[in-house]
């Protein structure tokens, strides 16, 4: 892997990179299926990442004819690792299992390991037989959407397919690894413009807003829309307000701290609500809610904006949905990717009919969406919220960090890149979107 990594570094062509043999074995982030119930009787609260999510070595999975075999330079950490380090709602062997029936391919993911992580920033190193658009020594970032191109249902949104899957959450050999196998179809090119951690943190969470916010498939923004974004400062969200932000939208901003709200503020967001200091209480008990709260968070919006709001970037869930539902104006939508503190969602549907609203789901993106997505961070048009680095060798940390809803935007973590501010090449679009900008979740999150 030495030789891998030098050989990237110095900038070797991608025939040299294609000489070098692929190591049989690679240094990855895993949870075990022996301890998928280590945490048995604990709230999840207290179920802890950094007991479950392991770091060792694997072995290197055969290639198939349409995947490409990346040196993973850099990756991130998203919700769906917490999900899988703290086996809620189910452990994730269940998918690996199912995805291990369909094939003599799928059957090397049915492991007693699962490699997580569904984001990276990349060198090609191999192709299959099978592969046209990518070559060794191509600098690449990964989407996530896991599709199966020869089934019809993936050929009008892929999304849709009936065995779609998330790379690194359904599957195995995911992206918190010095190596990975992926689809051919999961590859974009890398921003020039950026190190390998801030190209690494994006395609999940980006792509995911995008569909939620700018496609037609999800509930897109014109200009002069009022959007509440819950989580503004998070993963999801850091994306959520900027695509309100170009679309000419006005984002109402949701955080639980005064940092989060200087934050966003600099980042452009002028409306925003910290939740804390005005400490809704949406639900008076475990089975009740409190409607005079729905009121008064309406009421807070429309002291800021003016109006209620048009869309609701929804993905907390149980806490909040009430509350959603409640906020959208007359014909408006809610469109929701998650429920963080609950799936089983309560809202009073009086407000949701009475009023035409809609609610809609979403999930990640198609290839489309998602390449889309990633040629605005391409073009500077969208910056990464990359507010902390982690090493691979702490990656329950940095996974802790994300369950306990301690960070902002997004963390990165660097695989084979072995400092941070590596792999930037076009410096001069670097100066010109504004080394402020490219480090704002850093700074603040420093
Ligand atoms: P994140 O980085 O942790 O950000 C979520 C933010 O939501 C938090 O920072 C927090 O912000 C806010 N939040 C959490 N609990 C809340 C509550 N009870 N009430 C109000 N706000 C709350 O996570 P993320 O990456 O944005 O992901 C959020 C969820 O979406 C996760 O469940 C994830 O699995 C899911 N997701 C789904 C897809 C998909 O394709 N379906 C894609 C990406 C993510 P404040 O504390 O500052 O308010």
């Amino acid at each position: 892997m030495q030789d891998i990594l030098s050989a990237i570094l110095a900038g070797a062509p991608g025939e040299e990179l294609a000489a070098l043999p692929v190591p049989e074995s690679y240094r990855a982030a895993y949870v075990k299926r022996d301890e998928m119930g280590m945490f048995e009787g604990l709230e999840s609260d207290d179920k802890d990442p950094r007991t479950s999510l392991h770091v060792g070595e694997v072995a290197t999975p055969d290639l198939a004819p349409d995947e490409a075999c990346i040196a993973v330079m850099a990756s991130a950490i998203n919700f769906n690792t917490v999900w899988t380090s703290i086996f809620e709602p189910l452990p994730t062997f269940g998918f690996l299992d199912r995805l291990g029936r369909e094939g003599v391919w799928g059957a090397r993911h049915a492991l007693d390991y699962h490699v997580v992580g569904s984001d990276a920033s990349a060198v090609v190193l191999r192709v299959g037989s099978a592969v046209r658009n990518w070559k060794p020594g191509d600098k690449v970032t990964v989407h996530c959407n896991y599709v199966d191109d020869q089934s019809p249902t993936a050929h009008d949104d892929s999304i849709l397919a009936d065995n779609q899957r998330i790379w690194g959450f359904e599957t195995n050999f995911g992206g918190l690894a010095d190596l990975s196998v992926v689809k051919a179809n999961q590859l974009m090119p890398k921003p020039t413009h950026l190190s390998w951690e801030e190209a690494a943190v994006n395609a999940l969470c980006n792509s995911t807003s995008y569909r939620m916010l700018v496609s037609k498939n999800g509930a897109p923004i014109t200009q002069g829309d009022k959007v509440l974004v819950w989580g503004a400062s998070g993963g999801l969200g850091a994306y959520a307000v900027q695509y309100c932000l170009n679309g000419g939208a006005t984002p109402v901003g949701v955080v639980s701290s005064q940092s989060k709200v200087d934050l966003l503020h600099e980042l452009g967001v002028e409306a925003v609500i910290d939740r804390k200091v005005a400490g809704y209480k949406f639900w008076k008990d475990e089975f009740h809610q409190d409607e005079s709260e729905w009121r008064r968070l309406g009421k807070d919006i429309r002291g800021l904006v003016g109006d209620d709001v048009d869309i609701v970037f929804e993905h907390p869930g149980r806490q909040t949905m009430g509350a959603s539902v409640f906020a959208a104006k007359r014909g408006g939508t809610i469109v929701t990717c998650a429920a963080t503190s609950g799936y089983m969602i309560e809202y009073d549907n009086r407000h949701l009919w009475m009023k035409l609203k809609t609610i809609k789901g979403s999930h990640f993106a198609n290839y489309r969406e998602a390449w889309d997505a990633n040629q605005l961070v391409c073009e500077g048009k969208i910056i990464p919220p990359l507010s902390a680095v982690h090493t691979l060798e702490h990656v329950g940390e940095a996974a802790y960090q994300v369950h306990k809803n301690l960070h902002e935007g997004k963390i990165g973590v660097l695989c084979l890149a072995p400092e941070e501010g590596l792999g930037i090449d076009d410096h001069e679009l670097r100066a010109k979107v504004g080394e402020d900008r490219l480090t704002l979740f850093r700074r603040h999150g420093a």
